[in-house]
């Protein structure tokens, strides 16, 4: 029997929360925003009507769009929202994989007879469902597996229905009009090396042959075409939401302008926040450094990374980077931290098709040697090679960086 998967996606899941809580809110542009001096992290649609783009700095959204509301992110509400969806979700199906806050896969294979109806009104079952049990507005896409399930819930968003269902006839004829980069784990640099070879759509991708594709993209990009052509390939896993973002910081014991102190000490934010990382299974895409000066003034400077990584090595030359560009040795420091964001699950990474699978086996078993070091010796047992430069504290006493956890 063929499987059928629905991606269940929440729309503009931080907005909606805020307006669950707050229903004044209905209708009128919102953004919600990583904190009183952070950047957009999510727009209703009234928002993104007038504009404002993700990322853009609080005070540039302000100043250009004064009538939108701006909200400060409350990832405790937003939290115990998901908790409530997913709950409702894994009633439905014992087989649900939480694929992060706002989304699930939730194999809904066979429960057609269940509720007696066929797989699009069963869509809307579960939409009207979380709708007046949560107050959550939800789109989904249903299909013969995760690649498709994903695509059609992307599309769905801008339905009136909010919910498609990509049957065995349909989904072949549907792949033309979609372009390569709207595919799930194909991202810009694979997009341009498939245009490479001639290949601007998913019907021109799932035509490649089986050599062709293993020989250049590896078994994902098989895998990625059996999933295209209905073939349930990557499976759902049974799993607790991953975090959305880890940030590790803390005050220094005294203000301080020394550039290998500051090193030393986001160094240590980035081991305790990769061995987070690691525990709940996951992968970064971006990061981000936060300095505080003497007087309150807080730098933030972030970069995505070249490839998804647990690894502190890979972390650390990056954020060294960031660190060295905001950096003045005439000013007095209060502390630092490290911020880790867009994460994918380590299950899901078999999508990417380009890392080198060579190092990066090589650092995740490093990775894992370390924490089990940790396990057994005791934490910051292994430390990371570079300048461990001591600081006098206000005793005059040496001391090591502190590890925080
Ligand atoms: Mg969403």
């Amino acid at each position: 029997m063929s499987k059928y998967i629905a991606l269940i996606d929440c729309d503009s899941f931080f907005c909606s929360c805020e307006r669950k809580l707050n229903p004044e809110l209905n209708n009128k542009p919102l953004c919600v925003v990583s904190s009183e001096r952070g950047c957009v992290i999510a727009r209703s649609k009234e928002a993104k009507a007038m504009g404002i783009k993700m990322g853009d700095p609080l005070f540039k959204a302000v100043e250009e769009h004064p009538t939108c509301i701006y909200m400060v992110a409350n990832h405790f509400n937003y939290l115990s929202i998901s908790k409530q969806i997913m709950y409702i979700l894994k009633d439905l199906s014992p087989n649900v994989e939480i694929y992060s806050i706002d989304e699930a896969f939730v194999d809904v294979t066979g429960l057609v007879k269940l509720y007696n109806r066929n797989y699009f009104q069963l869509g809307k079952y579960i939409q009207n469902k979380i709708w007046n049990e949560v107050g959550m507005p939800v789109s989904i896409g249903i299909s013969r597996s995760k690649t498709l399930a994903k695509l059609a819930s992307d599309r769905a968003k801008t339905t009136k229905d909010r919910v498609i269902l990509l049957g065995k006839k349909k989904s072949y004829r549907y792949l033309q009009d979609v372009d390569i980069s709207e595919i799930w784990g194909i991202g810009g640099r694979l997009t341009i090396r498939l245009h490479g070879f001639g290949i601007r759509t998913a019907a021109q991708f799932v035509k490649m042959p089986d050599n062709l594709l293993k020989k250049n993209f590896g078994i994902n990009g098989l895998t990625t075409k059996y999933e295209l052509l209905g073939n349930y390939v990557i499976p759902i896993v049974n799993n607790p939401p991953p975090p959305k973002s880890i940030c590790d910081t803390q005050s220094f014991s005294e203000f301080t302008s020394d550039y290998d102190y500051l090193k030393n000490e986001l160094q240590v934010h980035i081991h305790s926040a990769c061995r987070r990382l690691r525990q709940a299974g996951c992968k970064c895409n971006k990061i981000g450094v936060i300095v505080k000066t003497k007087d309150f003034k807080c730098y933030f400077l972030d970069a995505e990374l070249e490839h998804p990584t647990d690894f502190e090595l890979d972390i650390s030359k990056v954020a060294f980077k960031l660190l060295s560009y905001m950096y003045a040795p005439d000013i007095l420091y209060r502390s630092i931290g490290i911020l880790l964001e867009d994460f994918i699950q380590v299950e899901n990474q078999q999508l990417n098709l380009f890392e080198d699978q060579t190092k990066k086996e090589k650092s995740e078993k490093l990775g894992r040697a370390i924490d089990k070091l940790e396990e057994r010796f005791g934490r910051n047992i292994v430390q990371v090679g570079f300048t461990n430069k001591e600081v006098p504290n206000k005793q005059g006493f040496m001391t090591a960086p502190k590890l925080v956890y």
